[in-house]
């Protein structure tokens, strides 16, 4: 029996201590496997490192955006959420060659269940993407990230979104298994434009 599954890896600045080279190693462990993803960039962090954001497309990924300062949401005046919007826009489209639109998540997850700030992203083109299955790989080692995630899209089944991060150290470390374990599994990796469902996502 097959079950689809979208890894999405939020790509941005790290908030906790972590090793150098962890989303390049994401990417190669993708490509290796020939799994396509879903990616929601930073806008600093494509600034930051274009050689390894522009992997992202290179790769066939899905490209989304998760704003340029990483800031909350909900505290930004209207003109100011449409700007940092905006800015990341303009960063992904210059650096990764791709339009993001119409993929957003919001940093933390906060106000993504707020319909002022999910009306205001739909204003601005953006469908806002939450997540089924959430193995908190920001702080959890890789062993847990592993289980959580294995756990966790079994028991969601058919259409599981799984939140990622490019940066934790144990997602680095964990997806192989990951991978090998889901696919031995019957599942079949795909980006969200795949899916039909998506979690908090409002029909446009
Ligand atoms: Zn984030």
């Amino acid at each position: 029996m097959t079950f689809r599954v979208a890894l999405t890896f939020d790509a941005e600045h790290p908030d906790r201590p972590t090793e150098p080279g962890v989303a390049e190693s994401i990417l190669d462990h993708l490509r290796d496997a020939g799994v396509r993803a879903s990616f929601f960039v930073q806008g600093r962090w494509a600034l930051a490192y274009p050689g390894t954001a522009r992997r992202i497309p290179g790769g066939g990924h899905l490209v989304g955006n998760h704003s340029h300062y990483h800031a909350q949401m909900p505290l930004f005046s209207p003109a100011g959420l449409a700007t940092d919007v905006r800015d990341a826009e303009a960063v992904i489209c210059d650096v990764l060659g791709v339009d993001p639109r119409p993929w957003f998540r919001c940093p933390f997850g906060h106000g993504h269940d707020d319909p002022a700030i999910v009306g205001a992203l739909a204003g601005l083109g953006y469908r806002t993407i939450g997540w089924d299955v959430v193995p908190e790989d920001w702080e959890q080692p890789a062993a847990a990230v592993e289980a959580r995630v294995v756990d966790g899209v079994t028991a969601f089944g058919d259409g599981a979104v799984v939140l990622l991060h490019a940066w934790p150290a144990s997602t680095g470390t964990a997806l192989p298994a990951i991978l090998a374990r889901l696919a031995g599994a019957g599942a079949r990796f795909v980006g969200l434009d795949e899916l039909e469902r998506l979690p908090l996502d409002t029909p446009s």
